[in-house]
């Protein structure tokens, strides 16, 4: 007489199983355990999700064994299968999916014997007992003391609303500080959007962290070898990592004593997955935490989360001012003497410049003065590349990629062509392919360009020690390959660099110090984009850039931060110039409410691929029928929009489309979703849609 168990494997999409699959076992098992099961001809990894009084629906001879138990694996927490199931439930996918993908690949793989090996392999690297050293810690500014001993009365959600240089990252190590000295076991979980853009941040917490013994602090992102994978997800799930630093995958990750998770840049779009599970890391962070405190009786010991930012993201924002989350005030920089102070904004508008100037001659002659004083200056351009379009003026033609509805970008370093979409490179061609002109051109301009004309612009300059000005670019491109990147930021860290030009990559989070000077050369495109967030992001970024400059506390009063504009009168700059967030976001809060747009609705997509973009949109239009048809629970607070292609059609030759689905009421939303997901699946397999490729719900998309 065996044991009956519902486990949850890790299905193919649209496979039909959506919950988990009753098995057989010798020996009883608790929920939570990992174990290795026959799944068709395959053996997989599942995960013991309930026990079962009977054998169900299953008849004798029927039922399949479990193989093999990991023993030694402590369970996975019912905490954990919680968050598991809700984020399974609420972005429309199976638990099974969610769960395994949460787990490092390299469990699939690990028999119970190879696992024993690695987990002996990890006890042996002892816990040093000893309390934490309490040296090399700044001294607390008085704003940062007061949002500290705020946070620590709260159970509420946080957000550190701080400006760039505030001392943001001071406040969430002392708070993981003071909680991992007054609780042994407690475990903390720091997330940022991309760890390899902030490298110097691993190092300075397991510098400030040594105290707690090697081991109690480990990195989870995607950069990670399998193997380093493995054992950092081991560590959080054995309760050995105390604190975790990781990108958006982290959120998912085995955390038995979990009690404080910080979501730094809170705002940032890479907190969204965007392929399986589209889960917002940041909304379940906020999630997780309620969750790992409801389960607690002591209130103190539940888990507490605080998100920061200088620009959050409005429906942060919106929470606060609702009352839902508690904000926390840093509105200087660390050295600063008055409120808001940030550099001098200046807005450059281009329409009274020089027609097709790339860098009007004010600003030029910004930048050059402060070269001849030793200063540096960053000038950034959200476009790689020397031209996003390659043209014959003669017949028309442009250097459209033959796969995507996008062109090919004009890099002149190898004088390729490359789509930036599906990756299709190809030599730039003798002529126009077309017509045979020769005279093919460049139209519009990327980074490579920007370096190219500020190098030629101050080539008759000299540096204070005579030498010749360097300028470096730093993006996608030119940092690719290991080291590169590290590389170059240290070239600017060092002085070697006098004019940094790059792309937003270069605005995030460098805590450049001798930089004076920062320009954006052509954010118009966002000003008046489809895309109801871009202005959200571009306030962001902006924010973010003007941060880079004047760091250091000298050079605060002469810093500035240029905006080239065909728009000087857009309020968004208004804002900028007095930088004013909150302005900022009460007009923008102000106009989602009038377009009914989020947060005051809530959004999900259906998104269709197939070879046409007509059986894409035709799958999409049945869907909206079988919904109005079957009449689904939910359905009278939800509407559905038309199918269009989504705004990059065909990527690498297959064509995309969506439709908007919205609601005014999120259970609503849920409800109907939950309810359409079947009928999506048993639409798809009808021999009418044989042929299309894919079909996903986004909920909380993006863009919309
Ligand atoms: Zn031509
Ligand atoms: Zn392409």
């Amino acid at each position: 007489m065996g044991f009956w168990l519902d486990i949850v494997v890790a299905a193919p999409a649209h496979s039909g199983i959506t919950g988990p699959l009753t098995y057989e076992s010798k020996s009883a098992l608790s929920p939570g355990q990992l174990v290795r099961v026959p799944l068709g001809r395959r053996e997989v990894l599942g995960v013991v999700w309930g026990l079962r009084s009977d054998a169900g629906s299953l008849s004798p001879g029927q039922s399949k064994s479990v193989l093999d138990v990991l023993e030694g694996l402590p369970a996975l927490s019912a905490n954990w299968q919680a968050l598991i199931g809700f984020t399974a439930n609420y972005y429309q996918r199976s638990v099974g999916e969610v769960a395994l993908a949460a787990l490092p690949p390299q469990l699939r793989e690990l028999d119970a014997l190879g696992l024993a090996r690695r987990l002996k392999k990890a006890a042996s690297s002892p816990l040093a007992p000893e309390t934490m050293a309490q040296a090399d810690r700044p001294a607390l500014s008085a704003q940062q003391a007061q949002a500290l001993e705020l946070f620590e009365d709260t159970r509420r959600p946080a957000l550190l609303f701080g400006a760039t240089g505030s001392g943001k990252t001071e406040v969430y190590l002392r708070a993981a500080e003071e909680l991992l000295q007054e609780r042994p076991q407690a475990q903390v979980l720091m997330m940022v959007p991309e760890i390899n853009l902030t490298p110097q941040l691993e190092t300075r917490l397991r510098d400030r962290f040594a105290g707690l013994g090697p081991g109690a602090v480990v990195a989870l992102h995607s950069g990670l070898t399998p193997a380093q994978r493995l054992k950092s997800w081991l560590a959080a799930h054995t309760g050995q990592a105390r604190l975790i630093l990781g990108t958006r995958m982290a959120v998912l990750a085995s955390l038995p004593q979990l009690q404080l998770i910080v979501v730094d840049e809170e705002h940032d779009p890479s907190y969204k997955q965007q392929e399986g599970a589209r889960y917002s890391a940041r909304d379940l962070a906020v999630y997780r935490a309620h969750l790992e405190s409801r389960s607690v009786a002591d209130k103190a010991a539940g888990c507490r989360v605080m998100l920061g930012s200088a620009t959050p993201s409005l429906e942060t924002w919106q929470a606060c001012l609702k009352g839902r989350y508690l904000r926390l005030d840093m509105p200087l920089r660390i050295g600063a003497s008055g409120v808001g102070e940030g550099p001098e904004v200046r807005v450059l508008d281009m329409s009274k410049q020089a027609k097709g100037a790339l860098l009007a001659p004010p600003l030029m002659q910004a930048i050059a003065e402060r070269v001849s004083r030793g200063e540096q200056s960053l000038v950034f351009l959200n476009r790689r590349g020397y031209a996003p379009v390659l043209a014959c003026h003669a017949c028309g033609w442009k250097s459209q990629c033959p796969h995507c509805s996008a062109y090919r970008v004009f890099h002149k370093v190898d004088r390729s062509l490359r789509c930036h979409h599906c990756g299709y490179t190809e030599p730039v061609p003798r002529g126009c392919p077309d017509c045979g002109n020769v005279d093919i051109t460049p139209v519009g301009r990327g980074t490579e360009q920007l370096e190219e004309q500020v190098a030629h612009l101050l080539s008759d300059l000299k540096r204070p020690d005579g030498s010749p000005v360097r300028v470096l670019r730093i993006d996608a491109d030119s940092a690719r390959g290991k080291g590169v990147l590290q590389a170059r930021l240290a070239q600017v860290h060092a002085g070697h660099t006098d004019v940094l030009v790059g792309t937003q990559m270069v605005t995030k989070g460098h805590d450049f110090r001798h930089i004076t000077l920062v320009a954006a050369v052509n954010p118009d495109s966002s000003l008046y984009s489809s895309d109801f967030r871009a202005p959200e992001r571009l306030f962001a970024l902006l924010m973010q850039a003007a941060g880079r400059a004047g760091r250091q506390a000298q050079h605060s009063a002469t810093a500035q931060m240029w905006v080239q504009t065909f728009h000087p009168q857009h309020p968004l700059f208004d804002a900028l110039r007095r930088h004013d967030y909150a302005g900022f976001a009460q007009e923008e809060l102000h106009s989602r409410q009038s377009a009914g747009l989020p947060p005051f609705s809530h959004a999900a997509l259906l998104r269709a691929e197939a070879a046409s973009q007509e059986l894409a949109q035709d799958f999409l239009r049945a869907a909206a029928q079988a919904a109005a048809q079957q009449v689904l629970p939910g359905a009278d607070r939800v509407q559905l929009y038309p199918a269009v292609p989504m705004p990059l059609q065909r990527l690498a030759n297959v064509e995309r489309a969506q439709m908007l689905i919205e609601s005014a009421s999120r259970p609503a939303l849920q409800q109907f979703m939950s309810a359409w997901q079947p009928v999506l699946a048993q639409l798809s397999s009808q021999h009418a849609f044989k042929r299309l490729m894919r079909w996903a719900l986004d909920v909380d998309p993006l863009s919309i």
